[in-house]
């Protein structure tokens, strides 16, 4: 018996950004005009990483679309915990910041505890406190990591139903794979989250309605492991050693499988500067609200 091939819808990141953007335009405008500057995000990097300025000047750029702010602020490599909790909470402090992000990871002497610890959570608009966190687990209102929002977004935009899916997230970091879990599971999913040490990945990957991959090496999921009909999400991103871009899943192959898929690059990554400035805003708001 011949195989069942299908072309896959493909969920386009660059067209979803561009309606979220539309959307954040009338926002990010009413707050300008309302305290006459813009909202503000601070970028808090520590070190030199290249990586980490091509990632501050990419926010930047999304940020300057919506004629919103995006302070970069770079600390020294060898900054101490003290002095790295004095600038987070500096930045606490500042009127004309409403969102705090600091670059993960941390270099290695920095505790994680600090900053989970030290960023106010009004401010906090990457939840990464252990305020934020609390709350997505208690499922109470919460800034939610900007990657895990763009997932969520990508499939409420494409209308792609959660409740009583099975969904398996392969990847179980704090900043991705598990608070996605505790998401989709406050949406109803059935969810199973797989990690490194996961036995037989195919066996879990192939019962998965909704495949959502956040783990960054290129080409692990082929497409032998996924459901005929599955929506597949690509949250990895790989430099390959020719320099292109890829995600996690082999894309070809599993395109002909499912029934959706993101494409990566122009997936995900498209949402994350947006989650996090549409989350700047409504940090923005709510601190307004709390002002007597
Ligand atoms: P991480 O390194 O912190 O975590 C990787 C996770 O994958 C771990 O839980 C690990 O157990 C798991 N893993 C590793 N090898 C595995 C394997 N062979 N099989 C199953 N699980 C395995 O990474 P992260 O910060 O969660 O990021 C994951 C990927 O997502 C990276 O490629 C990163 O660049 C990308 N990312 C993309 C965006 C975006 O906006 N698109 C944002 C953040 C991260």
């Amino acid at each position: 018996m011949q195989e069942e091939r299908m072309a896959a819808r493909i969920l386009d990141g660059r067209i979803i950004a561009a309606s979220v953007r539309a959307d954040l335009e009338p926002v990010a405008a009413a707050y300008r005009q309302a305290h006459g500057r813009p909202a503000t995000l601070a970028i808090l990097a520590i070190g030199r990483d290249p990586a980490s300025s091509v990632y501050a000047n990419s926010l930047r750029r999304a940020a300057a679309a919506l004629h919103m702010d995006a302070r970069y602020i770079r600390l020294d490599e060898d900054i101490s915990d003290v002095d790295l909790r004095r600038a987070i909470e500096d930045l606490n402090a500042d009127p004309d910041v409403q969102g705090i992000l600091t670059e993960l990871p941390l270099p290695p002497h920095l505790s994680q505890q600090v900053v989970a610890e030290a960023i106010d959570p009004r401010k906090d608009v990457d939840g990464i406190g252990i305020r934020n966190l609390g709350a997505l687990f208690l499922r109470l209102p919460s800034f939610v990591p900007a990657t895990c929002a763009a997932v969520l977004e990508i499939l409420d935009r494409s209308e792609i139903a959660l409740v009583s899916k099975r969904v398996v997230v392969v990847g179980a970091s704090n900043v991705v794979g598990k608070p996605l879990a505790f998401l989709l599971l406050s949406r109803d999913a059935t969810v199973t989250v797989c990690h490194i040490d996961t036995r037989d990945l195919a066996y879990w990957t192939r019962q998965a309605d909704v495949l959502v991959v956040a783990v960054g090496k290129p080409d692990l999921i082929t497409a032998a492991m996924v459901k005929p009909g599955a929506v597949v999400v690509d949250v990895g991103i790989n430099v390959r050693e020719d320099g292109a871009i890829s995600g996690d899943v082999a894309f070809d192959e599993v395109s002909a499988v499912a029934s959706a898929i993101t494409p990566a690059p122009g997936g995900v990554g498209q949402l994350t500067n947006l989650m996090l400035l549409r989350q700047t805003l409504l940090a923005g708001d709510l601190l307004d609200a709390e002002e007597p």
